[in-house]
């Protein structure tokens, strides 16, 4: 299993509608934009590999894949229960974490 190969760019084709859009039929965009995807480089917030993705232009990822994120959830939940619990045990108010 090689899950760590780089995959290849993809390219997205984005309609753009706009003023024109009063003078074109609705059903034709104004102009097409192509986006396409590059490496990212970052480190997953669950299992801390450090991961390079293709990845559309925006803010970096948190996790490599659906399963760490979903990992991640579910860990967090877990440590909120546990937060909960203690506070309530013996009111240590905890200090916030991030
Ligand atoms: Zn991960």
């Amino acid at each position: 299993m090689s899950d760590e190969q780089p995959a290849p760019p993809v390219q997205q084709t984005v309609e753009i509608f706009g003023d024109l859009a009063d003078v074109l039929p609705y059903t034709q965009p104004v102009y097409r934009r192509t986006i396409q995807t590059r490496p990212v480089t970052f480190i997953c917030h669950y299992c801390e590999r450090t991961v390079t993705q293709q990845r559309f232009p925006g803010p970096t990822p948190r996790y490599c894949g659906d399963w760490c994120r979903y990992q991640a959830q579910r860990a967090g939940t877990r440590a909120r229960v546990q937060r909960f619990r203690a506070q309530h045990q013996d009111h240590n108010q905890e200090d916030h974490e991030d």
